[in-house]
């Protein structure tokens, strides 16, 4: 049996959306988490503990966790965000945010031929791959076959085409199943909120061996994440967003 990895980033403190993610993908052989595990949502502490539960756990620090843990100036981030910031760090504990501390910006596995980064292999933490130009200058920054990203909670990749070299782009639709001819960047997508207008939660399967990845979208119930976000008195923008999908 090849190995399945389940790939997810950008849970945002959503643990509605994570549990209906873990139960939609079965047994897998190892996880990868592409960081932004808090942030935005309601539940940044159950996501916390649901992910260090995840069996052959690798994990990465996103921009809002950076922010969880006091990394960035508070005064750097917008009204929405900074109430945010702070009624997390009021709901974390020590160890939760020990937690976070220790979580590494980019690892590379090369007995998979793979990068793991939040944003970009560049600019781990902050930067987003939105273009093809941003994308092409940052395949010179790492040297697996494929690197991994979160951060624009868009599920894309990034590939030379064969014989080209210049980089081409495209979505990747839940009934494709992508096989990873050329060096590639490719984003899971988001679980906690997804922001392609499709508003299931986004994760991906990598068959490592088989260079094989595959996007899944599963329902999950949004209402209930909605009324713990206004019981928070968090932003009501976060709220309605997710059942948007943007
Ligand atoms: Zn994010």
């Amino acid at each position: 049996m090849p190995q399945r990895i389940l790939v997810i980033s950008d849970i945002h403190a959503n643990v509605t959306a994570l549990q209906s993610v873990i139960n939609d993908a079965g047994s897998v052989d190892g996880v990868w988490c592409l960081g932004d595990l808090v942030g935005y949502g309601p539940d940044p502490a159950d996501v916390i503990h649901t992910i260090r539960a995840l069996p052959n756990l690798v994990c990465l620090v996103g921009n809002h966790d950076a922010g969880a843990i006091g990394q960035i100036e508070l005064a750097s981030f917008n009204r929405d965000a900074r109430i945010t910031v702070e009624w997390m760090q009021k709901e974390l504990s020590e160890d939760d945010l020990a937690y976070l501390k220790s979580l590494p910006e980019k690892v590379t596995l090369p007995e998979f031929d793979v990068t793991l980064a939040h944003g970009s292999p560049r600019n781990p933490v902050w930067e987003y791959l939105l273009d093809t130009f941003t994308a092409q200058a940052n395949f010179k920054h790492f040297k697996t076959k494929i690197c991994l990203v979160g951060h624009t909670h868009l599920p894309v990749a990034y590939y030379y085409p064969n014989g080209s070299r210049s980089v081409d782009w495209k979505l990747i639709l839940p009934e494709d199943d992508l096989k990873i001819e050329s060096r590639s960047i490719i984003n899971p997508g988001s679980v906690g909120q997804p922001r392609d207008h499709d508003r299931r939660a986004s994760y991906a399967i990598l068959y490592p061996e088989l260079m094989r990845w595959e996007i899944h979208r599963v329902e999950y119930d949004i209402a209930s994440v909605q009324e713990r976000i206004r019981a928070a008195g968090l932003p009501e923008r976060h709220a309605v967003r997710l059942a948007g999908g943007w």
